[in-house]
């Protein structure tokens, strides 16, 4: 339905539609209005829309950040449809630069654009770099790797260094504070892109991957059927929701993550596509995932934990009230 033009098109109405009390918003965090219009950044009525371009240059999905005057609790940042991990900056990988910095969050990406500083990011947040863009990286003399001042943004970032062995990890002073990232550096300390170097220049390496033994998939006998049923009986949102508080936001539902220290909401369950997925710490999945992680469950527990979910919680079954468990009514209760 969204054609790659129809898209664009749709970036330039944005772009159009951007208040002048946005942009002076845009301003005050470090991204002038010559990046932003450069970036075609604009306004859905709702949110700040960011076009995220892949590999060939076409707007794949926006990414939407929340309106300044937004006093809901909605996520910061959300995504429209269609969204997936992309790298936000493909044109300068693509450009052989002599430098660049993978930063955590496309407005970090923007300030350092703004001080020249050539910079990308994963649009899935500090916990998703994609095997595949690693290769891009391999002849771009010096690469930088500069996350947020967190538990995420580190083991995000040792991840990344992992798989691109010649990147330095970037540690951003202890001014920033805990949480604080590029924007902070430069827009709340005031810092020069001379100073950012001077950072750079100190950045180390990152430590060389532990020895992996291989996995074996064997162990598990996935019984595809029974998989997929509990995946159809299972609404995520009510799964999810018995263990946060969600609350709807256009299409999703949105709350704060259980898997990262989560001060807005940014877990989004999309009920529609059985799904969720956190715009902090890049966790996602479907129902089995969610439970796994959540009470850090193998995979057949989960699959039984889910069971006993459909048998609490529905599918509807008809129902023999005058029966009850034990009572030796043969037809009566069995697994249907
Ligand atoms: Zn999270």
């Amino acid at each position: 339905m969204t054609s790659i033009a129809s898209l664009r098109a749709l970036a330039s109405k944005y772009q159009r539609a951007m208040p002048a009390r946005l942009r002076a918003y845009l301003t005050a965090r470090g991204i002038p209005d010559e990046v932003v219009d450069y970036y075609q950044l604009g306004y859905d009525g709702q949110r700040i829309t960011i076009p995220i371009e892949n590999r060939a240059g076409d707007v794949a999905f926006f990414k939407l950040a929340k309106d300044p005057e937004d006093s809901s609790d909605g996520p910061k940042m959300l995504a429209s449809e269609g969204s997936h991990a992309e790298l936000y900056g493909w044109e300068r990988v693509l450009g052989a630069p002599d430098r660049i910095v993978i930063c955590e969050g496309e407005f970090d990406r923007l300030v350092l654009e703004a001080h020249r500083i050539h910079a990308v990011t994963s649009t899935g947040g500090a916990g998703v770099f994609r095997r595949e863009w690693a290769e891009y990286f391999a002849h771009i003399p010096k690469v930088y790797i500069c996350f947020d001042r967190d538990e995420a943004g580190r083991t995000g970032a040792l991840r990344v260094g992992q798989l691109i062995p010649h990147a330095r990890i970037v540690e951003l002073p202890d001014a920033v504070g805990e949480g604080g990232d590029v924007t902070d550096f430069f827009v709340r300390l005031g810092k020069t892109p001379d100073d950012f170097v001077e950072l750079l220049a100190k950045a180390r390496p990152a430590p060389p991957t532990p020895p992996k033994l291989p996995r074996r998939r064997t162990a598990i006998d996935p019984d595809r059927t029974r998989i997929e049923r509990l995946k159809e009986q299972v609404p995520i949102e009510e799964l999810v929701g018995r263990n946060l508080e969600l609350r709807p936001s256009g299409q999703v539902l949105t709350g704060r993550c259980p898997f990262h220290d989560d001060r807005n909401p940014s877990f989004a369950v999309y009920p529609e596509g059985r799904r969720f997925y956190c715009f902090g710490c890049g966790k996602h999945g479907d129902v089995i995932t969610f439970l796994r992680e959540l009470e850090h469950l193998s995979f057949p527990e989960a699959l039984d934990a889910l069971e006993r979910f459909t048998s609490i919680h529905g599918p509807e079954t008809p129902s023999h009230n005058s029966t009850v468990e034990g009572e030796g009514d043969p037809g009566g209760l069995a697994d249907s």
